[in-house]
């Protein structure tokens, strides 16, 4: 198998002595130096239009290419944005990613570990092969199959408790009461056999806690929340603050229900290509199909980008680009270390 083609060009490379310290440790450099690198990210991205629109949601397919909105959120709550860092899109498969830690605090580290998996499949997000090579186990939450096993098992008695528990989780991460967007809800809702043949699969493994077909409803609602770049950036500080909204104040999960899901988001976040990802950005990611990635920087903050066109992996490509430039210009990197000065 041919290699996919590198997540930059020659031009995202930060010099080692103009980037921030990339060490794991410590908090984002001044506001001042972080705005100027968003602008400076911007300015370098916003008319590269390569990618394609994800069109299989055909409420998708409409949207403006040329949008582009990034923010940085930093665990001390200050908000930096640039562009259309307000525009509003749905939330698709960054929502896997919180959904995940609701049920993770909900559940616990080694249920959900066995119940959904930990592990990368290697294979597209909706493969059905990837079930039947693992023998029913849905491998992983940020594939649809683990997705669907992670919805089954939110609390709940009904199904409207748990889309409430679903909606208002989500709400706490972005600090402001999430909405459907009811075109996106119904344009998936009928073309979404894939998802739901999947939630039969799983359910012939005995692997899903729930009715099929209302679990795949679920999911879908929860794929149809509108959020902005902006809230995608809230939503990451909070993962990257032991779970404490920066803005709110609000515990919305424990620091290890952070710690379970960015280890998720490290090893598969960006669809295939979240080795490409970690070995080029150095921090954990989510991606959706609409465009958005949500990155986390523990202990420091959350980017958030918007831009909907899309490689061939399902990711924005400005979207990528700019984590890479911001991940080098704001010293983000999770593996970067300096030389000790210990004796
Ligand atoms: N709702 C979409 C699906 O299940 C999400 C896809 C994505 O963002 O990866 O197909």
């Amino acid at each position: 198998m041919s290699s996919p083609p590198p997540l930059h060009d020659r031009r995202d490379t930060v010099p080692d002595e103009q980037a921030g310290a990339a060490v794991s440790t410590g908090r984002l450099p001044s506001p001042e130096i972080v705005m100027a690198a968003l602008e400076r990210g911007f300015e370098r991205y916003r008319t590269d239009d390569s990618g394609v629109i994800a069109n299989y949601i055909p409420a998708l397919a409409g949207v403006d290419p040329d949008l582009f909105g990034i923010a940085v959120v930093a665990a001390g709550g200050a908000v930096h944005t640039v562009g259309d860092a307000a525009a509003l899109f749905s939330i698709q498969s960054i929502s896997k990613a919180f959904v995940f830690a609701l049920v993770d605090e909900a559940l616990g580290h080694e249920t959900v570990r066995q119940r959904v998996g930990v592990n990368n499949t290697g294979l597209p997000f909706n493969s059905m092969l990837a079930i039947e090579l693992n023998a029913g186990s849905p491998s992983n939450p940020m594939v649809n199959a683990g997705a669907l096993v992670a919805t089954s098992l939110v609390p709940g008695q009904s199904v409207d408790a748990r889309w409430q528990f679903i909606r208002d989780g989500l709400s706490r991460f972005a600090g402001r009461p999430l909405e459907i967007d009811d075109g996106v809800y119904s344009s998936e809702s009928a073309n979404n056999q894939r998802n739901q043949a999947m939630a039969w699969m799983l359910d012939s493994y005995g692997r899903l806690n729930g009715d099929p077909a209302e679990t795949t409803d679920v999911y879908t609602r929860q794929c149809s929340l509108l959020v902005s770049a902006t809230d995608l950036a809230v939503m990451g500080a909070t993962l990257a603050d032991g779970g404490v909204n920066p803005l709110t104040g609000e515990q919305v999960v424990s620091p290890r229900a952070c710690r379970d899901t960015l280890a998720v988001l490290a090893a598969s976040g960006l669809y295939e290509r979240s080795g490409d990802w970690l070995y080029e950005i150095g921090m954990p990611g989510k991606s959706g199909v609409s465009g958005g990635i949500v990155t986390v920087s523990p202990g420091k903050g959350g980017l958030g980008t918007f831009s909907p066109r899309l490689d061939a992996a399902g990711n924005s490509v400005r979207g990528q680009r700019v984590a890479h430039y911001l991940s080098g210009a704001l010293g983000l990197n999770l593996f970067g270390s300096a030389p000790t000065t210990d004796a």
